[in-house]
């Protein structure tokens, strides 16, 4: 009697779903917004005239808990010149095959230069294209700003650009 009962209550769960309205997402057409403290895509992000906040100091790398993070330094010159003061990050990589999206990375900035998109779509069909380098992960240059290399703002010194006095 207690089988023929479960059979009925289960029975019931199938005839009370048919009845309902299906739920189709209609994605990539239609986009849910993420949270905006979603951990989606990493960018490294610019001062206001176009230089690059990262100064290649590595302490993103040691932070990753997955060894997600590759970052080679390298000595800005005065006729090369890619962020305010001695160093830049030359060589940036972020592998997302290996990256959890916990956020240590950001957090271990000391330039805020890494910081953390909503971006979600970066599925792939092979492994080499889900290691993003520079190009794909520096942010986009904005209205009034430089590409680099170039010098710093003239009469400025990097201690104004970590403090944000230099706003164009
Ligand atoms: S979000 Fe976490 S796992 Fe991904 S690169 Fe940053 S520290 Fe590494
Ligand atoms: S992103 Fe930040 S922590 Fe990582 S190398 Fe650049 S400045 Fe250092």
């Amino acid at each position: 009697m207690s089988k023929l009962l479960d059979a009925i209550s289960g029975f019931g769960v199938t005839f009370s779903t048919m009845f309902k309205k299906p739920i189709t997402e209609q994605y990539p057409d239609d986009k849910t917004p993420t949270q905006a403290r979603y951990h989606g895509r990493h960018q490294l992000n610019r001062y206001a005239d176009g230089l690059e906040k990262c100064i290649g100091c590595e302490l993103c790398a040691w932070a990753c808990p997955a060894d997600a993070i590759y970052v080679e330094g390298a000595d800005n010159t005065e006729s090369e010149r890619f962020s305010p003061g001695e160093r830049y990050g030359r060589v940036y990589q972020i592998n997302y095959l290996r990256c959890i999206g916990c956020g240590l990375c950001i957090e271990a900035c000391p330039t805020r230069a890494l910081t953390m998109t909503n971006d979600y779509e970066m599925a792939d069909d092979n492994r080499s294209d889900l290691i993003y380098d520079k190009d794909k992960l520096l942010a986009p240059l904005q209205p009034g700003m430089t590409r680099p290399p170039h010098a710093m703002a003239e009469g400025t010194t990097d201690d104004d650009y970590y403090l944000g006095r230099v706003t164009r």
